[in-house]
């Protein structure tokens, strides 16, 4: 099947503006509307064109594969994938008049097709926080949370209506739950539909409320729900988890209930990203001799091996002692910051052992070529 130019269908010119595509458009859809050419398979065929163009045309970004690839570019030459093809049903079409010509048309009295009648209500999504430890983190975490939040009446299990009572069609909408409005236009007779106000777009009314949730189907209630919650987690994520929202009136589905972590500051350790940093201290003659200190990691203390001669400021790495990534493989590593504790009251004889040190040519400074550049020092500490 080969097809028409997509500009020549609207008889516009290839540089056309969006404003002058819609414009066309609408002239095209006005002359070969349907109920204006009742039986006319090519008035039509040609509607259908018009509708395939402008669906293309108008869009920015269809519109510039258009202008490379032709009709390829739109799945038009193969018909595979959506839109194209086989054209457009007159449901798509009517579906998108309310954006050219304004308003809530059922498609001029066309199919109408544009509402569909009742509608699944859904409940409202539950928003909550999370506080987490640093140690919940590593590890990932179940907890249970009390919310309060609305749920189907036990009562009526949902129905709103008492017990005994019953469901009598709405008389308004004829069990329809729209209302159709007829307009007399210029175009003949154009058909509105909108949810019928007397039953809420139900169809139905009940005779009898429910007086325990006074015929909405669903009460305040406080809840314990358990959520799992996955390792590596960050301040500010946020997690859905289905159907734990609140309940719909009458029997829809469920919310979602939204959770949004927050992290609880951890009292030795820093996070970064994936990675922790701790500041340790050490003694002057643990770095100058050497020795064995304790830091804490988020699965309890360990023992690491400060090497004879340790500079503050060096930065120890411990592999895998961070944190996990969330959703994937792989952990941070915890930054050990090492500063050296200079004493800051001496008694009488430790004041006569340093003052010896510092007779000693072996205390004066002799920095490697690594350890005098402070600024490559600083870089690696934030790398
Ligand atoms: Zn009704
Ligand atoms: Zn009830």
């Amino acid at each position: 099947m080969s097809k028409k130019d997509y500009y020549e269908v609207l008889e516009v010119p290839k540089n056309a503006t969006k404003d002058e595509i819609k414009k066309a458009y609408r002239q095209h859809a006005l002359k070969y509307h349907p109920d204006r050419n009742p039986g006319d398979k090519a008035a039509e065929e040609k509607f259908k064109e018009a509708a395939e163009a402008y669906e293309v045309l108008s869009d920015d970004e269809k519109r510039a594969r258009y202008d490379r690839y032709g009709h390829a570019g739109v799945g038009g030459a193969s018909g595979a994938g959506g839109f194209g093809g086989g054209g457009m049903s007159m449901e798509d079409i009517f579906s998108h008049f309310g954006d050219i010509f304004g308003g809530h048309f059922g498609g001029f009295g066309f199919g109408s097709s544009s509402y569909q009648g009742q509608r699944v209500s859904k409940g409202q999504n539950l928003r909550v926080k999370v506080k987490l430890t640093l140690e919940e983190i590593a590890t990932g975490v179940e907890k249970k949370i009390k919310v309060n939040k609305y749920v189907q009446c036990s009562s009526c299990n949902g129905s709103g209506a008492a017990k005994g009572s019953s469901h009598t069609t709405c008389s308004t909408c004829h069990g329809q739950g729209v209302v159709t409005k007829i307009t007399n236009t210029f175009l003949g007779q154009m058909q509105s539909t909108s949810p019928c106000p007397s039953c809420g777009g139900e169809g139905k009314i009940i005779t009898q409320k429910c007086t325990r949730c006074y015929g909405e189907g669903i009460v305040k209630e406080d809840e314990i729900i358990t959520i799992k919650i996955p390792a590596g987690v960050a301040e500010g994520m946020q997690m859905t988890v289905q159907g734990k929202g609140n309940a719909a009136r009458r029997g829809g589905i469920n919310g979602d209930m939204i959770v949004t972590f927050a992290e609880e500051k951890h009292p030795e350790l820093l996070r970064d990203g994936n990675d922790l940093y701790f500041s340790l201290f050490v003694t002057f003659p643990v770095a100058a001799l050497g020795g064995t200190v304790e830091v804490p990691t988020l699965e309890g203390k360990v023992k690491i091996k400060i090497e004879p001669g340790t500079q503050p400021g060096k930065l120890l790495r411990l592999k895998g002692k961070g944190l996990p990534e969330v959703n994937g493989y792989g952990k941070g590593d915890l930054l050990v910051h090492i500063n050296v504790w200079i004493p800051k009251n001496l008694t009488k004889d430790e004041r006569r052992i340093i003052e010896k040190f510092a007779e000693s040519s072996n205390f004066d400074p002799k920095p490697e070529k690594d350890e005098k550049n402070f600024f490559e020092k600083i870089r690696n500490l934030f790398e």
